[in-house]
């Protein structure tokens, strides 16, 4: 079989031209990074079980009617995605303080928000992705006020969505991020959540414990992440009981 063309390659993912048009096949790589890229490590196992969790919750999504990119998975590591024009901001939706809000405006990790806050950051590396605001949105062109009002709406019923799943098995979605595209029918233009949902960028704490169970481990060295996204998969049923991805021997008795 001829190579695949690579589109583009990112930290933790690899796009490559897809079997249709306006498809790509989205590969999870094992590469954690944190701090701007400042902090790089592999994970044995990560970009499996990214894959299972993003293609988790993004089925979850379209049976619910929010639109996403995903189509389907194709094996451990690749999922058939929609082509999307990404919306060059980072979507972050927080339930409870923590991260660079606590440190930005003084308020004590784990304090919960009177109501889910919606911020935007400018996906810029070479800037470190900064905080913007809807003005700076809107006079840059990065999208339009419908673009914005779309995007509150789709990430508050993702919120929404994730809340209620992680509840269900004993974790709190402190907060997480989503990026969003277009995508156009004919002249119509269309909102979906694009790129991946997955412990690498939300924030999941432990409801009883408070452990946490999300890239923070690795960002702040407080122990196996591989272990952590595996619980979470494990809980969601994403895993069998046993953490294996496949079935393995059955014992004869
Ligand atoms: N996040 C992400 N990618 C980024 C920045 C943040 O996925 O480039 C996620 C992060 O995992 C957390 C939420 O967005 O769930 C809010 O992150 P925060 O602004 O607190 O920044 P951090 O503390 O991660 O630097």
């Amino acid at each position: 079989m001829a190579r695949r063309r690579m589109i583009y390659e990112g930290k933790a993912k690899i796009l490559y031209e897809g079997p249709e048009p306006d498809t790509l096949i989205q590969y999870f790589k094992d590469d954690a990074t944190a701090f701007n890229a400042e902090k790089h490590g592999v994970i044995d196992g990560k970009g499996v079980l990214n894959n299972r969790l993003s293609e988790h919750f993004m089925t979850g999504l379209n049976a619910i009617g929010v639109p996403t990119h995903f189509i389907k998975r194709l094996n451990m590591r690749e999922q058939l995605v929609r082509m999307v024009e990404i919306i060059p901001l980072e979507v972050v939706v927080r339930n409870m303080a923590a991260g660079s809000m606590s440190k930005r405006l003084g308020i004590k990790e784990g304090t919960a928000l009177p109501r889910p806050i919606i911020e935007f950051y400018l996906k810029d590396d070479a800037l470190g992705d900064p905080l913007v605001t809807e003005e700076h949105i809107i006079a840059f062109n990065w999208a339009t006020q419908q673009d914005i009002d779309d995007m509150i709406a789709l990430a508050l019923r993702v919120n929404d969505f994730m809340t209620g799943l992680m509840y269900g098995v004993g974790i709190r979605l402190v907060d997480f991020k989503i990026e969003i595209g277009r995508i156009f029918d004919g002249d119509f233009q269309r909102l979906i959540v694009a790129d991946e949902i997955s412990p690498d960028s939300c924030r999941l704490w432990d409801i009883e414990s408070g452990q946490k169970l999300d890239k923070d481990v690795f960002r702040r060295d407080l122990g196996d992440l591989a272990d952590a996204y595996t619980e979470v998969a494990r809980r969601l049923g994403v895993l069998p009981r046993n953490g294996a991805t496949v079935p393995g021997p059955k014992l004869v008795q």
